[in-house]
């Protein structure tokens, strides 16, 4: 969640009082980083993963399991564990490195440095994961384990969801009808994130998802566990006034978004230009991965009729004022703004002469001062475009001693506004002071509950980008179906049943690439061939794209996509598109591998790929058919306490490996219980 500075922060009346010194000492300091690093070439790649957890404790004697709010107590041991185990073996141990998240019961854990492009770490993900997950294991109680689930099923249901428990009627950061204030991370940034949003807003955020109906859900689903006519905050009205919708499950805080769990990947790029490349290359897969890792059927303990949580989470943190939502005239407020913070990407950015800008169809607010800053410091119109559209947001969280920076050595103003655009894709410029490069970030898939799958979803998306730039795939198509896509993908069943829009002809290269394509040269002046012979590692080494094409050529950009189902997308139709599995594994023959290296990685890719073909169910899918065939379910949408503590103990049990699940796992799946006596890296 973005840096962790400890001092005063303002609400909200004094923030935006410093917006405009936020915004323009933010671009000053993006303008340093440019001058500074726009030419950077020859970084490696070097690339890393995000998994979150949550904290559940366990009451088997009663059939509870509740989220447990000890984050701190937990990440003080597990840093001091941590930093003992770096001492004695500094140099064969890249030891993991936890750090807080915004739920008091959430854990974030990262490789404790990015791994290479070699395969030997490509292979190591999956057990850099577990060792994690056990060091966590370690720092927890007897009763509690860290579970990688998206969404927890009973946040925000009334009585005990969280151990200790504690009343939500003291939310005085959210004012939530449901979840306290002791939910949320009370390092001061997170409480005031918080308030800041519900106080630029004017309102409570509101979410409403759209109820599962099963045979015996009431119609119309009017909720009865909203406290209708409780009358103790400003806003409690509000739920009634039309907040919360019939037939939804409706929510109204922060923390049921920024309370999940995803899985991040994090990729260096040779140069600013391929990190362009590869930021746009990811934007349509961004819709495609959000569907295949769909995780979050269940909120507020009721069944969903949708399987992810992105929209949730863009609700959650929703800071436009009613002007900005364009339910009233623009008159304090700047612009019409059509989406929350957090959201999907609306620019792509490379300057690759295959990004027509037709494809940039979607409307697109800017700071036209700061666009003019950028261009008459010699920035091209696309990146301006892109910060100037980050920058149409006030900065939430302002601490009084940082408000003077040196602009050459700082960036926190402008990470300030960056950090807390939430996007699919993120495109991170080099921190000042530091040895690191341009960098991408993808961040659309949910996490899943075992680090088998995590690592095959982190195997399968890396493998992917190389392939991408190696081949000069093109996966363009208009930015407004990207969206429809994001919508698609979060509905109920959508890897199985849904269709998205997917770019047909994407150049694909030939059968063997390995041996039949030329050994064309990179792109970034190092001089090595990208193909011909075979490669020890994933480089960032990647051909010029092509040459612009004569474009009384092009094809009506309607005629260049198509609706394809997701086992089209992943495996391929016939004749046409070759898919995503094939073009990874024609990138892997380019690779020098050992045999039982590549097979490995095809363990991972089988995941993939029968995830794709329906032949194994997504979480989401798996978790709502357990709830459906619970004896103590009655067809109301309602999962129960006792539902709840059954699911989490099976998830568990199925990550641990002692309990079978063999429509959502391979067969020979075994489990983290192996490795929890020696664990190496
Ligand atoms: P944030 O929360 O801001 O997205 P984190 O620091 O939590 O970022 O995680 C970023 C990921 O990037 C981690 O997995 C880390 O290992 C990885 N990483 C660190 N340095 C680099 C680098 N130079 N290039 C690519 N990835 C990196
Ligand atoms: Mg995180
Ligand atoms: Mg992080
Ligand atoms: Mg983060
Ligand atoms: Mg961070
Ligand atoms: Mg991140």
């Amino acid at each position: 969640m973005g840096l962790l500075y400890l001092g005063t922060p303002m609400d909200w009346h004094d923030a935006k009082q410093h917006a405009d010194h936020v915004r323009f000492h933010g671009i000053t300091q993006f303008l340093h980083i440019w001058d500074k690093l726009k030419d950077r070439h020859g970084d490696e790649l070097l690339w890393g993963d995000e998994v979150e957890y949550m904290v559940v404790a366990i009451d088997d004697e009663n059939k509870s399991a509740v989220l447990s709010l000890r984050q701190t107590e937990i990440l003080a041991k597990l840093s001091s564990i941590v930093s003992g185990i770096s001492a004695e073996c500094p140099e064969t141990v890249a030891v993991p490195t936890f750090h807080p998240e915004y739920g008091r019961y959430m854990l974030e854990a990262t490789p404790g440095s990015p791994y290479t492009g070699s395969i030997p770490d490509l292979l190591s993900v999956e057990a850099n994961m577990r060792y994690r997950r056990v060091l966590a294991r370690q720092h927890l109680k007897a009763n509690e384990i860290p579970l990688t689930v998206t969404s927890f099923p009973l946040l925000g249901v009334p009585g005990p969801f969280t151990e200790p428990y504690f009343d939500p009627v003291d939310a005085k950061s959210s004012h939530s009808l449901f979840l306290p204030e002791e939910i949320t991370n009370p390092h001061v940034r997170f409480p005031t994130l918080t308030a800041n949003i519900r106080q630029r807003r004017g309102s409570k955020v509101a979410i409403n998802l759209p109820i599962f109906f099963d045979s015996n859900t009431p119609r119309p689903f009017v909720d009865p566990t909203i406290p209708w006519d409780r009358n103790k905050y400003s806003e409690d009205h509000e739920a009634k006034d039309g907040a919360a919708l019939t037939d939804h499950i409706y929510m109204d805080a922060m923390g049921f978004g920024m309370g999940c769990c995803c899985l991040q990947l994090t990729f260096q790029a040779c140069h600013v230009g391929d990190a362009r490349r590869m930021y746009d290359c990811l934007i349509p897969i961004g819709p495609i991965l959000l569907a295949l890792t769909a995780a979050s059927p269940i909120w507020r303990g009721y069944l969903a009729d949708v399987d992810c949580r992105w929209n949730v989470i863009a609700g959650s943190v929703d800071d436009r004022t009613e002007e900005e939502r364009g339910l009233k005239p623009l008159k304090e407020s700047r612009f019409l703004i059509p989406k929350s913070r957090y959201d999907s990407v609306d620019l792509y950015i490379s300057t690759d002469s295959r990004n027509r800008p037709e494809y940039n169809d979607n409307p697109l607010p800017y700071d036209e001062n700061i666009y003019g800053r950028l261009r008459g410091h010699g920035i091209d119109d696309l990146l301006a475009k892109h910060v100037s559209h980050l920058f149409i947001r006030d900065p939430l969280v302002v601490f009084t001693e940082t408000l003077d920076q040196d602009d050459e050595h700082s960036s926190d103003h402008f990470e300030n506004i960056q950090s807390t655009n939430w996007q699919t894709l993120r495109f991170k410029p080099p921190p000042p002071k530091s040895s690191i490069g341009w960098r991408v970030e993808f961040r659309s898939m949910e996490v899943q509950m075992t680090d088998f799958e995590n690592a095959a979803f982190a195997v399968f998306v890396v493998l992917l980008s190389r392939a991408i730039l190696t081949f000069n795939i093109n996966f363009y198509i208009p930015i407004s179906k990207v969206d429809e896509n994001m919508a698609r993908a979060q509905r109920r069943d959508a890897a199985q049943s849904g269709k998205f829009f997917f770019r047909k002809n994407v150049n694909s290269p030939p059968q063997s690439a390995a041996s039949s394509a030329p050994s064309s040269s990179c792109n970034s002046g190092c001089n090595s061939p990208v193909l011909g012979p075979k490669a020890k590692k994933m480089r960032n080494c990647f051909p010029e794209p092509p040459l612009p094409e004569d474009a009384s050529l092009h094809v009506p950009i309607e005629e260049e996509y198509e609706e394809m189902t997701m086992d089209e997308i992943m495996n391929g139709k016939a004749g046409s598109y070759p898919g995503l599995l094939p073009l990874v594994i024609t990138y892997l023959e380019t690779l020098d591998m050992e045999p039982d290296e590549l097979s490995r990685i095809n363990t991972y890719l089988d995941l993939v790929r029968r995830r794709a073909n329906g032949s194994l169910l997504t979480p989401a899918t798996w978790i709502r058919n357990f709830v459906r065939a619970h004896p103590a379910y009655k067809h109301d949408s309602v999962v129960s306490r006792e539902i709840n503590y059954d699911l989490i103990v099976a998830i568990d049990e199925i990550e641990r490996g002692v309990r079978k699940a063999s429509d959502l796992l391979p067969e020979d799946y075994t489990g983290s219980k192996e490795d929890s006596g020696s664990i190496g890296l």
